[in-house]
């Protein structure tokens, strides 16, 4: 299958979130598995500098712009890579979507209506490029008009739209879309239209032959009011068309077998070794060194839908336990003062570490014993994956992507199963509860191992994923015509 896979963001070469993770991930596994699939994406300065032996592969022209389309490798990897280069709207430093005081660029609407002109080009096999597309792979809302444009020909590649966030929908003024010349019938709410703003997440959620999201649990929420965002009546709509995939992990960076990170390698027949890690994780933080002390940790960017609330209402409580909190984050400044007041006071309970820090990432998830994410949404999550190949119990609310990997230990079977702990609710009460369910296991050491184990004995790699993915893409083909272009 030729794949063109269309994203606006791809780790190392730009990266603002998860969408990045899985752009690099997701392509390299369906390469092993014989695919042909390229990725195209936005020439962003850091993605020059970044892009080795880059070629010119073609040129085009829009919106009055000359346009170079130049292919490299993704670094360390066999995947093609095409870039957009449009300096004028790409060649600029800092964030792709923001710029230095934190708003977005004024002319996004036309940076990445021109984006999806050139994967259209591509897509219809209009340039000197020379390459058949069979399917296009469309994700998040900077590639949604994609799908739009390209319902306009009978003879057209097949599409699929990802949703990896829909609290991200690309939302611009209705003068954006007629300044932009894009034809006038998309104009509609079964276009482009969101209550009278121009939507580019809705070219994608109406136009694609399929859609999918990245666990199945999101698939089904989003079709809720709750999680929907005012998109939920059309996802309900396009229910037979949308499907779940949870995302894999990259299980080399992420093996405490092998981690070079963490100060004491283990494995499921090692596991005890895994004190050794929390030891060295106490002495770094400077908390009292003591092995039979439980530890919480949590790696999380410090915004609302982390759940971060539910934590601060319960840190009253949680503090008078016998345990000990470690806290890596960064993001809203409200949080960040409020944790670190805390941990002021707490010095003995409470560590908090403000900052992006990938090394101390990998020590709290090879140190702590339980692993705290009470997020209000989560697409997907990583971090839960990471915690259950660490043997570090996750302790989740049962949205998204936690939903589906995180199973409860109820304790009422008599038999060990479960590798987490699921919070009833959404509340700071739920949370307590909860957290006093996984220490009263803490102290049962059989069970306790029992959970470690199941918890690590999972495969969490893109393996699967990407074999779902395949499956996916076949049935969208199978669906669509036949491509002829
Ligand atoms: P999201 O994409 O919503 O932020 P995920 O759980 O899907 O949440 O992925 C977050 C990723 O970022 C994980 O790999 C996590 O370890 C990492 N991360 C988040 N905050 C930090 C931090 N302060 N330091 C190091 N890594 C972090």
């Amino acid at each position: 299958m030729n794949i063109l896979f269309a994203t606006s963001e791809v780790y190392p070469l730009v990266k603002t979130g998860g969408l990045a993770d899985v752009s690099a991930s997701l392509p390299r596994a369906l390469l092993q598995l014989k695919q042909d699939i390229r990725i195209v994406l936005p020439a962003y300065q850091t993605v020059l500098e970044q892009a080795v032996a880059a070629k010119k592969v073609a040129e085009c022209h829009h919106y009055g712009f000359d346009i170079d389309i130049l292919q490299t490798l993704l670094p360390g990897t066999r995947v093609k890579v095409l870039m957009v280069d449009c300096p004028a709207l790409f060649d600029r430093p800092g964030n792709p979507y923001l710029n230095a005081i934190g708003d977005e660029w004024q002319d996004n609407p036309l940076r990445f209506a021109l984006f999806n002109q050139v994967v259209v080009d591509i897509a219809l096999n209009r340039l000197v490029y020379d390459w058949s597309v069979d399917l296009v792979h469309c994700n998040d809302w900077q590639t949604g008009l994609t799908p739009a444009l390209l319902s306009l020909f009978e003879h057209r590649p097949a599409t699929l739209f990802s949703i990896h966030n829909l609290a991200y929908q690309g939302i611009y003024a209705k003068q954006a879309f007629f300044d932009l010349g894009l034809p006038e019938y998309l104009w509609s709410m079964h276009g482009l239209e969101f209550h009278d703003l121009f939507s580019f997440i809705k070219g994608g959620l109406n136009f694609a032959d399929r859609i999918s999201t990245v666990s199945p649990s999101y698939a089904e929420e989003i079709q809720t009011a709750e999680y929907g965002y005012g998109l939920e009546d059309l996802l309900h709509h396009r229910k037979a068309d949308l499907s779940g995939i949870l995302n894999g992990i990259d299980t080399e960076v992420w093996n405490p077998g092998t981690d070079k990170l963490i100060t004491h390698q283990y494995n499921r027949r090692s596991l005890a070794k895994k004190s050794e890690n929390k030891r060295a994780l106490q002495q770094r933080l400077d908390l009292p060194v003591d092995a039979h002390i439980p530890v919480f940790g949590l790696i999380s960017r410090l915004v609302e839908q982390k759940g971060i609330d539910l934590i601060l209402a319960a840190l009253a409580e949680i503090i008078k336990r016998p345990l000990q909190l470690v806290f890596l984050g960064s993001g809203q400044s409200h949080y960040e003062q409020q944790l670190m007041d805390w941990a002021r006071i707490h010095p003995d309970k409470l560590a908090v570490f403000l900052g992006y820090d990938e090394a101390l990432a990998h020590q709290i998830e090879a140190g702590s014993d339980f692993f705290l994410m009470p997020s209000l949404f989560e697409p997907c999550g990583l971090n839960q994956f990471y915690s259950l190949r660490y043997g570090t119990l996750p302790v989740v609310t049962a949205v998204g992507g936690l939903a589906d990997s995180v199973i409860d230990y109820t304790g009422q079977s008599g038999a060990a199963s479960g590798n987490g702990f699921v919070l009833a609710e959404k509340t700071s009460d739920a949370l307590m509860t909860t957290m006093e369910r996984a220490l009263a296991v803490y102290h049962q050491p059989q069970i306790w191992q029992r959970l470690q184990l199941n918890a690590m004995a999972q495969d969490h790699s893109w393996k699967s994923s990407a074999k779902e993915y395949l499956q996916l893409y076949q049935m969208v083909l199978d669906q669509h015509p036949k491509v002829t272009v």
